[in-house]
């Protein structure tokens, strides 16, 4: 097995035009879990750890830039003003995967239990792609993962990293699981209030074989803040059955199956379990002036 080293982007993109089949490792969490089993034995492999391309983000055009390569344990110390995504690095395995594992790395393996999947898909994220030659192109986040460990990144392609518009109002992610550390998710939710589009994004993990939004109760939701005329006064309660339909509409938005971490149904009622309690928690932060830049 051939081992690229690249220490520009440059240099690493014209490494995987010339090898297209050259497997890019970031932090190795999942790559070296695989080649460990033997389920993988790429040719070659391009490590992607050190371009700084990769490992920067900041706000850019009115948008702000995730690269790749930031680390969990990085999103948790440079980036805490947003709060769901720093939640959710929070529950990554143990601290040594959290100073290996990056968010390109959760969009390159694809699987739907990727804990910084459902914030990208709350965030509205576009996943951004560049080849040789520097041309990118943005995916919208749901069209970057096809299927499970299947995305759109073409043979030539690195992910660059993910881009969204912040949004105005607080947010959370939560997942449950059979243990409180190092657990892959049975079921994850990030929902994110967008105080100035007066809507409330609700995303889930590991319930379809690709992250869903769960519409109609986002839809459900902004109206009963709406009627409630809490978008204006934080104060003003939400009455009790709206909380009761928000988390059955959020667990209709599931498609799980059974498997050996629980059954669909389990994971249905965990959906709207999750789902109750983030609004209850938005709604506690909106009131106590808590929220994302
Ligand atoms: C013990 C353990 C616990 C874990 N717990 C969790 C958990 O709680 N939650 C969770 O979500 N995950 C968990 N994981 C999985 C893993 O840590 C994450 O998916 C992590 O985000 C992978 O990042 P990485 O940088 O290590 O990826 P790598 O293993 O380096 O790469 C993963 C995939 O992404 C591709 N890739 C990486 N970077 C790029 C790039 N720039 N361009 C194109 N393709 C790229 C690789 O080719 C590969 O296909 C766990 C793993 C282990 C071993």
């Amino acid at each position: 097995m051939e081992v690229f080293l690249p220490r520009t982007l440059d240099e690493a993109l014209e490494l995987k035009a010339a090898h297209p089949e050259a497997l890019p490792i970031a932090g190795g969490t999942d790559v070296m879990v695989d080649l460990n089993f033997d389920r993988r034995r790429p040719e070659a492999i391009i490590d992607v750890s050190r371009l700084d391309e990769l490992l920067r983000w900041g706000r850019e055009d009115g948008a702000f830039f995730l690269g790749a390569g930031v680390t969990y344990s990085r999103i948790m110390l440079e980036l805490s003003q947003f709060v769901a995504l720093a939640q959710a690095s929070r529950t990554v395995g143990s601290p040594q995967i959290r100073n290996r594992g990056t968010v390109g790395g959760n969009l390159g393996t694809a699987s739907p239990a990727g804990d910084a999947l459902p914030v990208l898909a709350a965030y509205e994220a576009e996943i951004v792609l560049v080849r040789a030659g520097g041309a990118t192109r943005a995916v919208p986040w749901n069209e970057f993962h096809l299927g499970v460990k299947k995305t759109a990144l073409a043979p030539g392609e690195l992910i660059l990293g993910a881009r969204w518009k912040a949004i105005r109002g607080p947010g959370s992610f939560s997942k449950i699981g059979t243990r409180n550390a190092m657990v892959i998710s049975v079921a994850g939710l990030c929902l994110a209030v967008d105080e100035d589009g007066r809507s409330i994004r609700v995303a889930l993990g590991s319930v379809a074989p690709t992250i869903v939004r769960a519409h109609a109760a986002e839809a459900l939701a902004a109206r009963a803040m709406h009627d409630a005329g809490a978008w204006d006064d934080v104060d003003a309660p939400l009455p009790s059955e709206a909380f009761q339909e928000f988390g059955r509409l959020v667990a209709d938005a599931a498609r799980p199956i059974d498997d050996v971490r629980g059954s669909a149904a389990y994971r249905r009622h965990a959906c709207g379990v999750l789902a109750r309690r983030a609004l209850t928690w938005a709604l506690d932060d909106r009131r106590a002036g808590r929220g994302a830049p």
